[in-house]
């Protein structure tokens, strides 16, 4: 098979215009296309009056060596590449059985692929199961009413269960990892679509049958799972791991531990930190989620093609140097979806956003945040940003009446900064409620000068995007780890042997996909220390 990349067709072309256009690339007769398959679909807005749909197909020739040799040197003429999944290892008859500490992708990537090379790992998550814990996220979205260990947080799927699901990263992937991600996700009921979409999403709903499914699955391979067990020390001796203390008094002995753990474990990295884990510091970012009706960013980004079926919820994706040295960028943004209380802890407020997979909510929601580092804004500890969070979760909590509602404010009355009084055009969607105030007193001043900077840039990239009765609700500060537990090139802690920090809560991955990957990773290295 050869993979052809930037074919374009205009949208609404008919389907014959698609292998038209690839004889046509190729130069061949309609009778040498023996067959062709989509591989990649995506849109190109750039110009509004004219989108174009941009596809990659994996093409069946009658004589594919001519081609290639004729298309040489050709970057959009290639074979296709194989990325079929191969695993590193098998386990032994008597290997011992590896620990995964969190049901989050990466600790469900982890457990999938040690359950698949016949490892039966232990799985355990301080949280419930995934039915259960969408009931406790729901009382506090209903009744403000929080679970300190059930929540967006905490327990089956991880932080990402609640979420638009989105699945792209940066990554680099040479072994396409990727693509067994997204494989395993359409084999636990997502739609197919996400393995040729260029920027594929699955939404709550779907993401929490899938789960479900994968568990099953990770049962049917030997594979066992403890809920609602946190674990609450590491017995370490030597350098070397011996085992978990369970929150219900237990011992888990253990040689090998993916520690899972996301990026909300606050008391875990104390306990770690305590027990000379090697942990440091690390960059994330602070801010505000803002919200714009859908039909604003549609319009901003499709013009007259705004609500295409082919088209979807427009998204985007902003960024602007500021003048006091500092970056604001756009992050997780939910076309069609809705601002969720992400709060883990008591006496704390965070926001993050979800979608369905429909998109069809009627605001388009984002994170609107500030890069902040160890070095300039909380140095002399590897947990000095963990503090900074919860100073800001509970400035936040207090500006929001000390009831779970989150404090909200018009990007009008921020900009000339006064306190709101009441809505514009805009409704808030965080639940329980949005409290009406001054954001200015839940961020340091210089976020917020740089996102009273920042705003007026991005008005000018998306009309309207400073529109006076924009919503914006604090506060964002889950962006990423504040922490990074690091590991040496074998995946295994710089100091503690059989310890293998992974995912976003270690510090080497943001967002459901990249997490998942790295949980393969990590799954591999664990397979082969435990068949060396
Ligand atoms: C509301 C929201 C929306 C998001 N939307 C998206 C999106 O659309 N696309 C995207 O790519 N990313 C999204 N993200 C980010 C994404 O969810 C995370 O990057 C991803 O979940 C990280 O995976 P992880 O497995 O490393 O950690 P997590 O998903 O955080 O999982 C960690 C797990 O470890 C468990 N745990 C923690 N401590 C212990 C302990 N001591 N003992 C036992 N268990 C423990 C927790 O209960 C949890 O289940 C979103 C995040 C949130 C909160």
């Amino acid at each position: 098979m050869l993979r052809l990349s930037e074919i374009k067709l205009p949208i609404d072309h008919p389907a014959e215009a698609l292998p038209a256009a690839i004889v046509e690339r190729l130069g061949i007769d309609k009778a040498d296309l023996l067959g062709f398959t989509i591989a990649r679909r995506a849109n190109d807005a750039r110009r509004k009056s004219a989108i174009l749909m941009v596809y990659s197909v994996d093409v069946e020739l009658a004589d594919e060596a001519a081609i290639l040799a004729r298309f040489a040197g050709d970057p959009h003429v290639r074979p296709t590449p194989d990325t079929e999944y191969r695993f590193v290892t098998q386990a032994q008859p008597h290997s011992p059985r590896p620990v995964v500490i969190g049901a989050g992708p990466c600790g469900l990537f982890a457990g999938l692929i040690l359950a698949q090379m016949g490892f039966r790992p232990i799985i355990v998550d301080r949280g419930k199961v995934v039915r259960e814990r969408t009931k406790d996220t729901w009382g506090l979205w209903r009744r403000g009413v929080l679970h300190p260990e059930s929540n967006v947080q905490f327990g089956e799927g991880g932080a990402g269960t609640f979420s638009d699901g989105k699945l792209y990263s940066q990554i680099k992937d040479p072994r396409f990892l990727g693509r067994k991600v997204l494989t395993e996700f359409v084999k636990a009921g997502a739609p197919p679509e996400i393995l040729t979409e260029a920027h594929p999403h699955i939404g709550t709903f779907r993401l929490v049958t899938m789960v479900e499914s994968m568990r099953e699955t990770i049962q049917s391979l030997g594979g066992e799972y403890r809920w609602q067990q946190r674990v609450t020390d590491f017995e370490i001796a030597g350098g070397k791991l011996r085992g978990l203390h369970l929150e219900n008094g237990d011992f888990l002995e253990a040689s090998h531990v993916v520690l899972a753990i996301g990026h909300s474990s606050r008391d875990t990295f104390h306990t770690l930190h305590d027990r000379g884990v090697h942990i440091e510091a690390k960059p994330f970012s602070i801010g505000v989620r803002i919200e714009h009706p859908q039909s604003w960013i549609d319009r901003a980004r499709f013009g007259q093609c705004a609500g295409h079926p082919d088209l979807g919820a427009a998204a985007y994706s902003l960024s602007h140097h500021c003048s006091n040295g500092r970056s604001v960028y756009s992050f997780c943004m939910c076309p069609g979806g809705r601002v969720v209380a992400a709060a883990s802890e008591p006496g704390r407020v965070v926001t993050n956003g979800m979608s369905q997979y429909s998109r069809q909510e009627f605001n388009a929601n984002s994170g609107l945040v500030v890069g902040i580092d160890p070095e300039r804004d909380y140095p002399g500890h590897p947990l000095a940003g963990i503090a900074l969070q919860r100073r800001l979760e509970e400035q936040a909590f207090v500006a929001g009446g000390s009831n779970y509602e989150a404090p909200g404010q018009r990007v009008g009355d921020f900009l000339a900064a006064r306190p709101s009084t009441a809505l514009g055009a805009v409704t808030p969607s965080y639940k329980p409620g949005v409290h009406l105030t001054d954001l200015s007193s839940c961020l340091p001043d210089f976020a917020i000068e740089a996102l009273r900077e920042a705003l007026p840039v991005f008005g000018r990239q998306i009309p309207r995007y400073d529109d006076p009765d924009a919503m914006m609700t604090g506060v964002e500060t889950r962006t990423s780890s504040p922490v990074r537990i690091t590991r040496g090139r074998d995946f295994q802690s710089l100091n503690v042997a059989g310890l293998y920090p992974a995912g976003e809560g270690a510090g080497y991955a943001g967002g459901i996909l990249s997490a998942a990957v790295d949980g393969i990773k990590v799954a591999e290295a664990v397979a082969l220390s435990l068949t060396a």
